[in-house]
C-alpha cells in the first residue's frame, strides 16, 4: 500500500468524487492541490475546500499545471487522456490514478465491484440487501457510480463490512492494482465508444476488474453470450457463471422458471418483484454473490420478493384501482423504454415525451404493438411520438401539457389490470431539470391522485 503522508497530489477535476477524494488524500497526509476548470466565483466546491486551507487553483487546466511538481495525480473519469496537463503527468511518469484505485487501496472492507454496460444499478442494490439482510458482523454499504462517492464512504466502513461498488468503464481505465474480492460483469454492449475510442479499448476497461484478482477471489460472470464466456478465461480468479440460457450448474441459472445456484433451488423467476428478463438476468448474478457471502437463501429471496427496483428505473410505486403504477424516468432513450415494456405482460399506459434530439421513433413500431394500449404524449418529442403510435395503431393517443397533467389522464384511460409507465424515450431538460426531478413529480402526481403512499 502507498504512504500518502507528505506526497504533493494534484486532484484533477472536482465535483462530488473530486472533493471526497481531495478530502481523503488530505486524512491520509498528502500535501493536496486541486484544480477544476469552473471559475472560483460560481465554483462553490472549489471555494469550500479553500476555506478549508487546500491550494485551489481554478481556469484552464494547461500542462503548466504541473510545473510546482507532483508525485501523484488523482483525475476526474470526465478528464481525458489526450488533454495537455494528464499528457505532460504520462511523459514525465507521474502515476496517474482514478478514485477508485485510492478507494481500492484504503479500503478496510471486504470489497464486491460490479461492471457492466447495463444492470450495475440494480444489481448493486440487490447485492447490497441481500448481504445486509443477513448480517453475520458489520453492515454492507454501497458506493461509486451509484451516486455516493465511493472516497467518502470508504472512510466510514470498518473491516467487518462489505463495500460494494459500482463501477463504470471509465473508472476502472484509471485503476491499476484494483482487486475487488468478488468481481461482476453484467454484459457488455457497445455503449460508451466516444469515450474508449474503440470496442476494444471498452472491452479492456471492463476487464481491468479482474486483472489484479488471484484464485483467493471470484469473478462472477454472465454466460449467456460467447464473448463473455470467452473473457472470463482471462481471469485468475474463481469464475463463478450466471445464466438464463445456458443453465450452467458452476452458478446461477434459470431451468424452465425457476432460479437455482449451484443445484440448490433458490425460488421462482415471477417472485422477483422488479419485472422483465434482464432483471432475472440482475437477480441471478446477485444470487451469485451472495451465495458466495454465504447469505442464506431466506435472505435472498426476502430481498427479491420486496425489492421494488432501483430509484425511476423502472420502479414499482403503488398500486391503486386495480393499476400498478412504475416510475421509469432515468428511460432517456429508445432501447430503455423497449426494455421496459417488454418487461409487462398487462396492458401498459404509456406516458412519454421529451427533449427532442433529432432523431425519430419508428424503432419503437414493435414494442408500441405488442404492449402499449394507450399513450399520453408531452414535450418536444410528443407530435413526433403520436405519430409513431398511430402506425404502431394504438387506439387512444392524447397530447397533454407535462407529467402531472398525464397522470390523471392516465387512469382515466386504463382499466383494472393495467399497468400505468413512465417511460418516456426521451431526455427531461425540455421541461425538468433532470430525470431525477421529473420521476418526483410522477410520483407526487400518482400519490395525490390515489391518496397512497410510495411503496419502498
Ligand atoms: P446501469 O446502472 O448499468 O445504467 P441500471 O440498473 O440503472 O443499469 O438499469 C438501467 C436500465 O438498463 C434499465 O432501466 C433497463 O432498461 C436496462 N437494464 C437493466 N439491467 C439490464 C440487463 N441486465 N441487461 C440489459 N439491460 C438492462
Amino acid at each position: 500500500i502507498t504512504t500518502y503522508t507528505g506526497k504533493r497530489v494534484l486532484v484533477l477535476g472536482l465535483a462530488k468524487s473530486g472533493v471526497n477524494a481531495a478530502r481523503l488524500l488530505r486524512k491520509l497526509g498528502a500535501k493536496v492541490t486541486v484544480s477544476d476548470v469552473k471559475p472560483l466565483a460560481e465554483n462553490q466546491d472549489a471555494r469550500d475546500l479553500q476555506a478549508d486551507g487546500f491550494t485551489v487553483i481554478t481556469g484552464e487546466q494547461t500542462a503548466d499545471l504541473l510545473d510546482p511538481g507532483y508525485d501523484l495525480i488523482v483525475k476526474n473519469p470526465g478528464i481525458f487522456y489526450d488533454v495537455p496537463v494528464v499528457k505532460r503527468a504520462l511523459a514525465e511518469n507521474i502515476p496517474v490514478i482514478g478514485e477508485m484505485e485510492l478507494v481500492g487501496e484504503v479500503a478496510d472492507a471486504e470489497l464486491i465491484a460490479v461492471t457492466g454496460s447495463n444492470g450495475k444499478t440494480t444489481t448493486t442494490t440487490m447485492i447490497q440487501k441481500m448481504v445486509d439482510h443477513d448480517r453475520k458482523a458489520g453492515r454492507a454499504v454501497y458506493a461509486g457510480n451509484i451516486g455516493i462517492p465511493a472516497s467518502k464512504v470508504v472512510q466510514e466502513v470498518t473491516p467487518d463490512d462489505t463495500l460494494v461498488l459500482e463501477v463504470s468503464s471509465f473508472m476502472l481505465a484509471e485503476t491499476t492494482e484494483f482487486r475487488p474480492h468478488i468481481a461482476v460483469l453484467t454484459n457488455i454492449f457497445s455503449n460508451h465508444l466516444d469515450y474508449h475510442k474503440t470496442r476494444a479499448n471498452y472491452v479492456a476497461a471492463k476487464m481491468k476488474i479482474t486483472a489484479n484478482q488471484t484464485a483467493d477471489d471470484y469473478f462472477v460472470v454472465n454466460f449467456d453470450n460467447s464473448e463473455w464466456r470467452e473473457l472470463s478465461k482471462q481471469s485468475a480468479a474463481q469464475v463463478v457463471p450466471f445464466s438464463r440460457l445456458d443453465q450452467s450448474e458452476d452458478g446461477a441459472y434459470e431451468t424452465d422458471g425457476e432460479l437455482y445456484f449451484k443445484g440448490e433451488h433458490i425460488m421462482a423467476a415471477s417472485e422477483i418483484k422488479v419485472p422483465g428478463d434482464h432483471n432475472v438476468e440482475n437477480a441471478l448474478a446477485a444470487i451469485a454473490v451472495a451465495k458466495i457471502k454465504g447469505v442464506s437463501t431466506q435472505a435472498i429471496v426476502a430481498v427479491l420478493r420486496s425489492f421494488g427496483g432501483v430509484r425511476h428505473r423502472t420502479q414499482y410505486v403503488l398500486e391503486a384501482g386495480g393499476r400498478q403504477y412504475y416510475n421509469d424516468s432515468k428511460a432517456t432513450d429508445m432501447e430503455a423504454t423497449e426494455m421496459a415494456l417488454k418487461g409487462f405482460k398487462a396492458p401498459v399506459v404509456l406516458l412519454a415525451g421529451g427533449l427532442d434530439r433529432g432523431y425519430t421513433f419508428e424503432k419503437m413500431i414493435p414494442s408500441f404493438k405488442d404492449h402499449v394500449k394507450a399513450i399520453i404524449l408531452f414535450g418536444q418529442t410528443a407530435d413526433l411520438l403520436a405519430e409513431t403510435a398511430q402506425q404502431a395503431g394504438i387506439k387512444v393517443i392524447k397530447k397533454t401539457e407535462n407529467v402531472e397533467t398525464a397522470v390523471p389522464l392516465a387512469y382515466q384511460l386504463s382499466a383494472v389490470g393495467d399497468i400505468i409507465l413512465l417511460s418516456p424515450a426521451n431526455a427531461s431538460w425540455d421541461q425538468y431539470p433532470n430525470f431525477e426531478v421529473r420521476g418526483d413529480r410522477f410520483i407526487k402526481a400518482v400519490e395525490q391522485l390515489t391518496g397512497k403512499q410510495e411503496e419502498i
